[in-house]
């Protein structure tokens, strides 16, 4: 056999993911380089001969979980490369382990690669290229996570994400159209764009024009939208901050070219607090837009995240809050009571709200929300709602309709009485016989 076609065994790495779904596809990426340069990737420490973690650093839990998995992967096998968002922290990692080979920031796969060539330099393979184009996914095959952007240009202080990630840089649209194309082309039948700013796409290039087989496209979230609607499969916008342009895309959605979800933080609804944490907008603004959206598009789903007990929130500045949720009626919501986290401007701010305080809040909004969105979901009692199925058993599938995302949001059990070939990622169309405030059941 000739020495240029002698398949030589590849080294094997081990990988740990954890964090957000922006460090999964962080994770994503460096797999599918580790892939496309010949690497195994194995699924436990003692038949790696390396292993790398990405980590999170967001809030304290997930900085003691990402230091625990480090610590058992050093345990377990005793070569580490570390990357993600705790990299970016200091030499926090370097000082809990000091024996860990590398460490990197969030989204950094050309380092972390340059680390693995250090110690496991890459062996010739010349069957590299089995890897699939559409590259090596941590999600199921039917839905993947489409980044397309890093870091931030808001300084909201609470948040030290834009220290981590720095400001932003979005990916050319054409590259993000051509990933687009193949995850569909590979079976993916939902795309959830994902970035920590997904309405500022475009900001830092001046929404500059590229070309997308030959057609321009503007580096823009609405041209984004228009042009990621032709492939034809479920299209749901995560993290989407609340510019007027918002606005834009609504139409969209009310055609059905993208999901009609809007994922859009509002987290908070008292004037003060909002100033306090530098975000945009007033609540009545808020409630009028949120209107003019449900008159555009009344299907639309609006998915929101609050903080409670933020610093110098008076009762008074919760209570506007809880009328905010009367009177916005949210479909899904979720709220945290606010913790400092390490090297945030909010830690400096007066006015801290007493521990106890801040679950009491927590539980009065979740219990007011528990209502809304119970209401909200029996509506569809009796109608008809596309889903696409996420598990197939015997007698039930399990799926989600437009108004759920993966992960965060609620799921529809549906009683089948014959499996007639039903497959993961089919989008079917089923009646709906009970809700809850997250779940809903159906027939088929
Ligand atoms: S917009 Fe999001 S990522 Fe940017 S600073 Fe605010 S909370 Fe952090």
């Amino acid at each position: 056999m000739n020495s240029s076609t002698t398949k030589q065994t590849p080294h094997r790495i081990g990988f740990v993911s954890l964090g957000c779904p922006k460090a999964t596809v962080d994770s994503e990426h460096i797999l599918t380089q580790l892939r496309a340069e010949g690497y195994d990737i194995v699924p436990s420490y003692e038949d790696a001969d390396l292993v790398v973690v990405n980590t999170c650093g967001f809030i304290d839990a997930a900085i003691e979980e990402s230091l625990e998995a480090i610590g058992e992967a050093l345990d377990e096998n005793g070569k580490v490369i570390v990357t993600g968002c705790l990299g970016a922290k200091g030499d926090i990692v370097k000082q809990t382990h000091p024996n860990v080979l590398a460490v990197t920031g969030p989204h950094a796969t050309d380092e972390v690669m340059s680390a693995i060539h250090q110690y496991l330099p890459a062996k010739h393979d010349p069957f590299i290229d089995l890897v699939p184009p559409q590259g090596v996914r941590l999600t199921p095959r039917h839905y993947a996570y489409l980044k397309i952007s890093e870091g931030c240009n808001h300084r909201c202080t609470f948040c030290i994400i834009p220290s981590l990630r720095g400001d932003l840089v979005s990916r050319p649209v054409n590259d993000v159209l051509v990933e687009a194309e193949r995850l569909a082309a590979a079976g993916v039948k939902e795309l959830l764009v994902v970035s920590q700013d997904t309405s500022a796409y475009g900001v830092d290039v001046k929404y500059k024009t590229e070309f997308y087989n030959g057609m321009p496209v503007k580096t823009r979230m609405t041209e984004l939208c228009q042009a990621l609607s032709q492939f034809g499969i479920w299209v749901r916008l995560h993290y989407v901050y609340p510019y007027p342009h918002v606005n834009e895309i609504i139409p969209l959605m009310a055609e059905g070219k993208i999901l009609p979800y809007l994922d859009i933080p509002f987290q908070h609804a008292s004037a003060k607090i909002l100033k306090a944490m530098k975000r945009p907008a007033c609540s009545e603004n808020t409630l009028q837009r949120i209107n003019q959206w449900r008159e555009i598009c009344p299907d639309i789903t609006i998915r929101s995240t609050f903080i409670a007990g933020f610093p110098g929130e008076t009762e008074e500045d919760f209570e506007q809050l809880l009328n905010f949720l009367d009177a916005a009626q949210l479909d899904r919501v979720g709220c945290f009571a606010y913790s400092d986290v390490d090297g945030a401007k909010a830690n400096e701010l007066t006015g801290a709200v007493p521990e106890e305080v801040k679950q009491e809040r927590v539980a009065r909004f979740m219990e007011k929300q528990a209502g809304i969105s119970a209401n909200k979901l029996k509506k569809n009692i009796g109608k008809i709602r596309e889903i696409i199925i996420d598990k197939v058993g015997n007698e039930q599938l399990i799926g989600r309709s437009s108004s759920d995302a993966p992960d965060i949001d609620g799921l529809v059990y549906v009683k089948i009485t014959n499996n007639n070939n039903y497959q993961v990622g089919d989008i079917i169309q089923v009646k709906i016989t009970d809700t809850d405030e997250y779940d809903m059941w159906a027939t088929k």
